[in-house]
């Protein structure tokens, strides 16, 4: 039997959620009637006359592109609507923007580098007031919420070490503590998770990755569960001029289209690999919230309709070993970020979180034999001979 996915509670006539990305905005053209959506690149528009003006003004504040891939990118996530941002941090600075230097704001550890960087440098020139906590660690983040937060950021799996944070409970302790929420869903997308559903105030993407898909652009979006949060968001993201360009989000709602089928078989080649992984020698651990020895294997089951196509892996020794490894690999591309179409393998301690202080970084357990892959799309047989091979020299 084909598999379908949980319709979208906003999507036309409730279709499933691959029909409502691959049908997003198609045949809607008012001016030409083409089939694919045009590209806005005017950043003016028309008023009718001095006291009238159209839907769209001005494109910091409003754009067609813009508000397609919003409006598809709301509708998997269940959410009343929101923003596209020129990136996934200017999507994380939007989010920000709604709220003073005093308020307390509670981070994860272990969040992704970016991220821990602007927390870290915002609240130490007193721009912001920020706790790093652990928020699997019941002690720590109980007693985090009960100094009056007013925004609860969570990341789930993060990055890199895929730990998982159980949404439902975190979102509804920060209600009851009187916090917002906000879920990073970057990693696994609508496709497999939908942090609204489960309770948040507010989802983000770096749309960089999986959304767009291909390794060639950057941007963010942020979701708000209500009307009233996305219009606040909307707000900020124009009045700080965070928005992103048209052409990029025209490039990400065609990107989005192929989201789900992208993901199925990313994710398929990931588990393929996480296995063959946990079966060599040369491995010390492998980190994949789709192998039963991952400690939050239930969770994983319960919270996500799939593991994804991130996973971890620790290499028996250190630094020298990992670059040995990453050292002339063949077919995994040596680069920061993920989600595309091509495997891309990293070494955290060094490229992708090198912006946290080595304390920090020790603290949230990210050691220098860490090895990062963002499995793509080619032949399981190809990656699996790739990464025999790399191990192999050591
Ligand atoms: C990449 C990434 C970001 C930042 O996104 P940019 O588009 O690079 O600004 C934020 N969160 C996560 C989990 C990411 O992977």
């Amino acid at each position: 039997m084909v598999k379908r996915s949980k319709p979208s509670k906003h999507s036309p006539n409730a279709v499933a959620d691959r029909t409502a990305a691959v049908q997003a905005e198609i045949g809607k053209d008012p001016a030409y009637a083409s089939v694919s959506p045009p590209l806005y690149l005017s950043s003016t528009y028309l008023w009718d006359d001095i006291e009238t003006k159209g839907a769209y003004d001005y494109g910091r504040t409003v754009n067609p592109n813009r508000d397609a891939l919003c409006k598809a990118i709301a509708a998997l996530e269940n959410g009343a609507g929101g923003v596209v941002t020129s990136s996934g941090m200017a999507a994380i600075s939007t989010v920000l923007a709604m709220f003073t230097a005093s308020d307390h704001i509670i981070a994860p550890h272990d969040c992704y580098g970016g991220t821990h960087r602007l927390l870290t440098h915002l609240h130490a020139a007193g721009k912001a007031r920020v706790s790093f906590v652990d928020q699997n660690n019941a002690g720590a983040l109980d007693a985090a919420l009960s100094d009056n937060p007013k925004l609860l950021m969570i990341e789930t799996p993060s990055n890199p070490l895929m730990r998982l944070v159980d949404i439902r409970t975190l979102s509804s302790k920060a209600k009851a503590a009187g916090a917002l929420t906000v879920c990073d869903n970057t990693f696994l997308t609508p496709a497999r998770q939908k942090p609204l559903d489960l309770g948040c105030d507010m989802v983000l993407h770096s749309t960089t990755k999986y959304i767009n898909g291909h390794s060639d652009i950057i941007g963010g979006c942020v979701i708000g569960k209500t009307p009233e949060l996305s219009e606040s968001l909307a707000w900020w993201a124009n009045c700080a001029g965070l928005t992103g360009a048209p052409l990029d989000a025209w490039l990400a709602l065609r990107g989005l289209r192929t989201l789900h089928i992208r993901m199925d078989a990313q994710e398929a080649n990931a588990l393929a690999l996480a296995q063959y992984l946990s079966k060599h020698k040369a491995v010390e651990r492998v980190l994949y919230p789709g192998l039963k020895s991952h400690p939050q294997y239930k969770l994983a089951k319960a919270q996500q309709s799939g593991p994804g196509a991130m996973l971890a892996f620790e290499v028996k020794g250190g630094l020298e070993t990992a670059k040995s490894v990453l050292s002339g690999i063949d077919l995994f591309q040596l680069a920061a970020s993920l989600g595309g179409t091509e495997s891309l393998i990293c070494q955290p301690a060094l490229m992708t979180h090198r912006g946290m202080s080595e304390d920090a970084r020790a603290e949230a357990g990210i050691k220098d034999n860490l090895i990062r892959i963002s499995v793509g799309l080619e032949d399981p047989a190809d990656q699996i001979r790739a990464i025999e091979v790399a191990l192999s020299k050591i």
